[in-house]
């Protein structure tokens, strides 16, 4: 019996493109990340995901997406409108959806979150219970990650983002516009209505230490999200996280089917800063304390991860979350020594010294 959803909601948008066959490796490439299956018919390309399914029609320059229900069909036209906007860049590209959602204002991806709890759970990692209505999205796509989007003493009292024709978000001039800054849903209870983000307080000017610091219930913040790609199932892991990939490490420790097996590295400021994970499956959990030497100087995170020999037979994954130079180390070895391709591994970069705001833009 075929259990798909039906696909009720449809929209379409011209694409103004004069070069589009040029973009499209590309756009197809990222679409395949967030687990699309492509198939070519012709001129057009068809992607189809778990929650709906898009296609580019070259001749007619079309883009089309099907879904489920709003939810759906708001993703699809955020990554379909994304990736063009990133690909076709250079020719400004103009998109006007039609169809089901269109002259819809209300973006799909926010939510104002408002505080209901701070705790400290080492001396410096703080988790903050957000309480926010409607939660249930942030569960779907696969993402694990959020944009929170704060006010600061420029902009006390920020405006929220809405969503344009295009399909994606319209900010607000600057003087009321929230900065943002990418975070880890440590918990999601949908129907109890919260979300837990454990925030690393890090020394230094700052917006999201800063304002974890001094967090306090009743405070606002906005949300948008899931953000980021699947985690791509396996039997076996090699895992490394600092402070920053922590939460997302724990998250998927917690979820992993029992029988996984592997090894995960943690980088800590010292033993006081281990924390209590409830490890669900068998990968062995091993915490490095840095013991002085400052975030982001010390090498031995990427260094273990480098000397996990990488199983000969089924099928392995690595997983690495942490400072920009560690995480460089690790995804050269990985995809250059190795020779692993990207659907085996992922290697990213969480913030670079010296840097504010990495990957919140
Ligand atoms: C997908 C993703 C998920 C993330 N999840 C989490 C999470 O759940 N919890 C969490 O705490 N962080 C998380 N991070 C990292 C977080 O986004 C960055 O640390 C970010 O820079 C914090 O913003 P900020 O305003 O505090 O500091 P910024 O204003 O961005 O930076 C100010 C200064 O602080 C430095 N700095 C930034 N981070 C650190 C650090 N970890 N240690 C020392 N110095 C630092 C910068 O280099 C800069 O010099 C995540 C990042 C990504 C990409």
């Amino acid at each position: 019996m075929d259990h798909a959803p039906t696909l009720d909601l449809a929209c379409e948008a011209q694409l103004r493109i004069r070069n589009l066959p040029a973009y499209m490796d590309r756009i197809s490439d990222r679409l395949q990340s967030f687990e699309a299956d492509a198939s070519h018919h012709g001129g057009r390309i068809d992607f189809r995901f778990a929650f709906g399914e898009a296609s580019f029609d070259m001749d007619r320059l079309v883009m089309r997406a099907r879904a489920a229900d709003r939810d759906g069909l708001a993703r699809l036209k955020d990554l379909l409108a994304t990736a063009v906007d990133v690909y076709a860049k250079e020719e400004n590209p103009e998109i006007v959806w039609t169809g089901d959602l269109a002259g819809e204002t209300r973006l799909a991806q926010f939510r104002e979150m408002t505080v209901a709890g701070v705790r400290n759970l080492t001396p410096h990692m703080r988790r903050i219970r957000f309480a926010g209505e409607d939660l249930a999205r942030f569960a779907k796509f696969g993402g694990m990650h959020i944009r929170m989007l704060f006010p600061t003493g420029d902009v006390p009292d920020p405006l929220w983002p809405t969503l344009g024709g295009n399909g994606l978000p319209v900010w607000p001039s600057d003087d009321r516009r929230p900065v943002a800054r990418v975070y880890t849903i440590r918990e999601l209870d949908v129907d109890a209505g919260f979300i837990d983000v454990d925030f690393l307080v890090h020394p230094g000017e700052s917006v999201g230490a800063a304002w974890a610091m001094q967090a306090a219930p009743g405070m606002k913040v906005g949300i948008m999200g899931p953000v980021g790609r699947p985690v791509r199932q396996a039997e076996w892991y090699v895992m490394g996280a600092d402070e920053t990939g922590l939460p997302a490490l724990a998250r998927l420790l917690e979820t992993l089917p029992a029988s996984t097996v592997g090894v995960a590295f943690v980088e800590v400021a010292d033993d006081a800063e281990r924390q209590p994970i409830e490890n669900a499956t068998r990968i062995e959990l091993r915490w490095l304390p840095r013991n002085g030497v400052p975030a982001g100087e010390d090498k031995r995170l990427a260094d273990a991860v480098r000397a996990v020999a990488w199983p000969k037979t089924g099928s392995a994954f690595g997983w690495f979350a942490a400072e920009a130079t560690a995480a460089r180390i690790v995804r050269e070895h990985w995809r250059g020594t190795l020779s692993l391709g990207r659907d085996e591994t992922l290697a990213a970069a969480y913030w670079r010294r010296g840097a504010a705001g990495l990957m919140a833009g």
